[in-house]
């Protein structure tokens, strides 16, 4: 087959077009992942944001659009495209506590949607000194507004079909919060797949935490999924046997 100039030109054409076509799922699958939720209508999606590589969560009832935020630690214009894109309505933006990589895009989101802010008391100091906390990490995390509200343990966050209940989970922060949804668990930084949150940092204390995990998420069932406010996601069951923290030598029962 003899082609031309021209014709060339509109093959290379065609096939890049349909390269960018066929090819966007998949980019667009390296900004956010999109997970099923146990109901049925519930969309979570998991953006990775700023970079103490922190994993933001958006929760959307599919159809009231109603959404949470947890943890916009940073990239607030990343999760407002996300928002617009799917035509969300966000009523509450939680954070899970206080360190300047969870709180970084709270102002800007709050001024952008005019969503409920929310955090546990124990970790509302440390939200209004996150600008400081982030210099000594060489950083320059943005001031948060300060809260709507103050959740505490036991109470309920509804935006539509979700029910997220709130655990205290002091130690990794004295206001650290678990998130507690149909068959999965948002745990901040008190629980990792593999790991536990530091709990060197002021306010911080070891024997705490592990109480906080043993009382409030090991009671769990163990097919509950975890979202950690860092890394990979786990099950409560994985955890329970696999996690090197959680045994008795670490002081864990
Ligand atoms: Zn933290
Ligand atoms: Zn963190």
């Amino acid at each position: 087959m003899i082609v031309n100039k021209a014709e060339r030109h509109n093959v290379i054409y065609v096939f890049i077009v349909l390269s960018v076509i066929f090819l966007s799922p998949w980019l667009i699958g390296f900004r956010y992942q999109q997970y099923t939720g146990e109901k049925k209508d519930m969309m979570l999606i998991r953006l990775v944001v700023g970079p103490l590589q922190v994993n933001c969560f958006i929760l959307a009832d599919e159809k009231t659009k109603e959404a949470v935020i947890i943890d916009p630690g940073d990239d607030a214009q990343e999760i407002l495209k996300i928002i617009k894109e799917k035509g969300l309505k966000v009523k509450y933006i939680i954070n899970t506590h206080g360190h300047f990589d969870h709180i970084g895009a709270n102002r800007a989101l709050k001024d952008a949607t005019g969503a409920e802010l929310l955090i546990h008391e124990g970790d509302a100091p440390m939200m209004a000194s996150a600008p400081m906390q982030s210099r000594a990490f060489g950083m320059n995390t943005p001031s948060s507004p300060l809260a709507d509200r103050y959740v505490k343990h036991g109470d309920m966050i509804k935006a539509g079909e979700i029910s997220l209940k709130v655990l205290h989970t002091p130690g990794h922060s004295p206001g650290g919060i678990g998130l507690l949804e149909q068959g999965m668990v948002f745990t901040g930084d008190a629980l990792f797949a593999g790991s536990i949150g530091r709990t060197d940092l002021p306010g911080g204390d070891l024997t705490t935490l592990l109480r906080s995990i043993k009382t409030n998420l090991m009671t769990l069932p163990d097919d509950t999924k975890v979202f950690c406010g860092h890394g990979p996601a786990s099950t409560i069951g994985e955890e329970r046997k696999e996690n090197p923290f959680l045994n008795r030598q670490s002081g864990f029962e």
